[in-house]
């Protein structure tokens, strides 16, 4: 039996499991939400008493790692982490490796899940496909020729910040109109409480939901709001799902993969915003191009699945 154990750092939840290789059921599992004021240096000692509790008296043959930020995946270094403080060129995989004394592989969580759902999910079968997760943010992981294609600094990928709307609200990479400025959860909110705010008169469903405390109101609320019928929720709902048709329709000219895998909680936005961004995809490729759009498979253990295979990968 060859016993690995897989890590999944992600920035406001942390967890670590075991697995014998080739079966599709963990051994143990261990999961912890992150203190409110984290920083890298708590993350990894309660990561350090999850593993223990795990791996008692074994020891794994080798360590995967999904880490919710970028990574230089080559020398396994975390660049920063975008939600936890202190993580800035921490050699994660060196640490991991002197401690435990195996091979330990790192790599982002877009990444990662790519992977994941490639060897273990909706991607089985398929030599190429592009995960992407519309989630907090916008982004994607690739798969070539059955391999991971992190890009020459490992930034492939990064469609959440391909411009669909050039005149379009500034997003926090300083560009205006990026596919997440439109389509992520918490713009998607903002877009929302901007437009109740200049009209009074429009998403009253929207607006109940919240009590008119407009700064309780959230991606998952304007999709509820939405499938209630709510004009205004509609309206934010239809531009995340047009933004990401847009991209989805220029990465396939590009590229042209045989799947792209949705993940995310605005995934979950309804039926609605499935047809639009398929439709708009479809509007946006050329007709030779073929699209097929699927929804992710593995769920919340997305990032320990591709951590489990992430040590498979070969090198
Ligand atoms: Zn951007």
């Amino acid at each position: 039996m060859t016993l690995i154990l897989a890590l999944d750092f992600g920035g406001t939840k942390l967890a670590a499991a075991t697995v014998n290789l080739g079966s599709r059921e963990w051994l143990r599992y261990e999961r912890r939400l992150s203190p409110v004021n984290a920083d890298a240096n708590t993350d990894l000692e309660i990561m350090r008493s999850l593993v223990h509790s795990l791996l008692q008296d074994t020891k794994p043959a080798a360590i995967g790692v999904s880490f919710g930020g970028p990574v230089d995946a080559t020398t396994g270094c975390v660049r920063l982490s975008h939600h936890v403080a202190g993580w800035e060129n921490l050699p994660l995989k060196q640490l991991l490796e002197q401690e435990f004394g195996v091979q330990a592989y790192v790599d982002n969580d877009a990444n990662i899940a790519a992977l994941g759902e490639h060897r273990f999910g909706a991607g089985q079968g398929y030599d190429s496909l592009f995960y992407i997760t519309i989630s907090t943010g916008v982004g994607g992981g690739w798969i070539l020729n059955n391999q991971p294609w992190r890009g020459s600094v490992g930034m492939a990928g990064e469609i959440g910040h391909i411009v669909v709307d050039p005149n379009g609200p500034v997003c926090l990479c300083g560009k205006r109109g990026c596919v997440e400025r439109l389509a992520s959860g918490p713009y998607m909110a903002q877009n929302a409480r901007e437009l109740l705010t200049r009209e009074r008169k429009i998403g009253t469903i929207l607006r109940d939901l919240v009590g008119d405390n407009l700064d309780l109101i959230t991606g998952q609320l304007v999709s509820q709001a939405a499938a209630s019928g709510d004009d205004l929720a509609q309206e934010v709902l239809q531009k995340s799902a047009w933004a990401l048709g847009v991209g989805i329709g220029n990465v396939a000219n590009l590229v042209n993969p045989q799947l792209f895998i949705l993940g995310g909680s605005v995934t979950k936005a309804g039926n609605r915003w499935w047809e639009v961004l398929s439709q708009v995809a479809r509007e946006t490729a050329l007709p030779e191009v073929d699209l097929k759009i699927v929804p992710a498979a593995l769920g919340d253990d997305a990032p320990l699945w591709g951590a489990v295979a992430l040590t498979q990968v070969r090198r």
